[in-house]
């Protein structure tokens, strides 16, 4: 069999540089959070896929469900013939999501793909066209969504003009020294320099921000946008797509709030390794779009819909929230051991909601800036040890745990401890 350098070098010939890759082995197989590469070696997966595994790989009660739609039928484009997988997982969501009112729900095949219909449904809904959103978000790589995301490098810099009407607030990053007034002071200075309120069709932010280090949107921040939504009929985007599915201890972290979404967008793991995405909105909002406006060949693949429709079960039974808290608390109190410790790489702002947990890697212990560097070196050492980890935030600083939220225990205990000797390499 080949090994992952030979397979790395034909991967270099083959595939373009710009599709970069974390964790230079390549994967073979892989069971619930274990991994194993080309050459048989096993890993502890806290990567999850980017946030697609709560449920883990392959998890028995998604398989089966595949297997079972695979048998019955695999595509008829939802605009030919309806199927009851979409119309099913439809109903199911438009029951939990934390939305006002009645919900409908359409489905998408990625998360890049679902923000930008939720920009085209709340322009149509409003008949306008501005968006704004936050510095360090990220939303997508296609062109909108790349003109929403809010860092320039790698997303942006190389790509040309973006879209116009897009708009970003900073977010409030207290590292950064912006908070929630100095954040809601330049989006209405936006309001007044860039673009009038009543031209803003839609408010896009991620509850928690994923790839911009897992920082949470405050309460009072969420509380100030809807306000600012209702008073000038601008509607309030969430993108759930990092965020949802059991991560933060809720279905939804919008659950979180004492305010709603108007629409909210979702993907990654709705569908346990499966490539689903979709719009969650208030009825009457959804339905401003005209037949023939949404859609796409693949969105909403029958194979998705049964397997998103399992993860839904899954989480139920499995009592997946509640083991989010669990697992998410035990990371918290481990981390805040390592932070006190001499012999470990200074690490600060341990954070997170449920099992959304991040930390970042600092110059110095209590005291120092975001070490991108440090970052790098401790998913390095990780890998050398056996563990696959991301890294994320404003400059690469920040590492995030995304275990599936089935892992054993032993396995996870197994993790932190691997977490502990590469941060003690560090
Ligand atoms: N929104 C958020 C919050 C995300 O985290 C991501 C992916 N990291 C996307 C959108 C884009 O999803 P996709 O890569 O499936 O297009």
């Amino acid at each position: 069999m080949a090994t992952n350098s030979e397979l790395n070098a034909r991967r270099g010939a083959a595939v373009p540089r710009g599709v970069a890759t974390a964790a230079p082995i390549v994967a073979a197989r892989a069971e619930n959070a274990r991994l194993w590469d080309v050459e048989g070696r096993e890993y502890i997966d806290f990567a999850g896929g980017i946030a697609v595994l709560n449920t883990g790989h392959r998890h028995p009660k998604v398989i089966a469900a595949v297997r079972e739609q695979l048998d019955r039928l695999t595509h008829t484009a939802f605009q030919v013939t309806a199927y009851e997988p979409y119309i099913e997982l439809a109903e199911k969501l438009n029951a939990r999501a934390p939305i006002e009112g009645l919900a409908k729900t359409i489905l998408f095949t990625t998360g890049a793909e679902a923000v930008e219909n939720a920009v085209k449904i709340a322009r149509a809904a409003t008949g306008r066209s501005g968006v704004i959103c936050f510095s360090g978000a990220f939303h997508g790589r296609s062109a909108l969504t790349m003109a929403m995301t809010g860092k320039v490098a790698p997303y942006k810099a190389q790509f040309g003009p973006s879209p116009p009407d897009v708009f970003h607030a900073p977010f409030p990053l207290a590292r950064y020294g912006v908070d929630v007034d100095t954040s809601l002071l330049v989006l209405n200075h936006i309001l007044r320099a860039d673009i009038s309120a009543d031209r803003v069709a839609a408010i896009v932010l991620e509850p928690v921000q994923g790839e911009g280090g897992f920082h949470q949107a405050p309460p009072e921040l969420m509380r100030a946008l809807r306000k600012i939504c209702d008073a000038n009929g601008i509607l309030l985007v969430a993108d759930e797509v990092q965020t949802g599915f059991g991560r933060t201890g809720k279905l939804f972290a919008m659950e979180h709030y004492d305010v709603r979404a108007d629409l909210i967008t979702v993907a990654k793991s709705l569908a346990g390794g499966f490539p689903l995405s979709g719009v969650i909105g208030r009825a009457d909002v959804m339905d401003k779009v005209d037949p023939g406006g949404l859609g796409g060949t693949y969105g909403g693949s029958p194979i998705g819909c049964a397997a998103a429709l399992a993860v839904l079960d899954v989480i139920e039974s499995e009592g997946l929230l509640a083991r989010a808290d669990a697992l998410g608390a035990r990371a918290k109190a481990h981390l805040l051991e390592l932070q006190t410790r001499n012999d470990m790489a200074p690490i600060d702002d341990i954070r997170g909601l449920g099992s959304m947990i991040a930390f970042d890697l600092v110059t110095a212990r209590g005291a120092g800036t975001p070490d991108g560097a440090a970052a790098k070196r401790t998913t390095t050492r990780a890998l050398e040890h056996g563990l696959i980890l991301l890294s994320c935030g404003v400059s690469g600083e920040t590492v995030r745990l995304l275990y599936p939220l089935t892992i054993e225990d032993d396995l996870f205990e197994r993790g932190l401890e691997r977490l502990t000797t590469a941060l003690r390499e560090g």
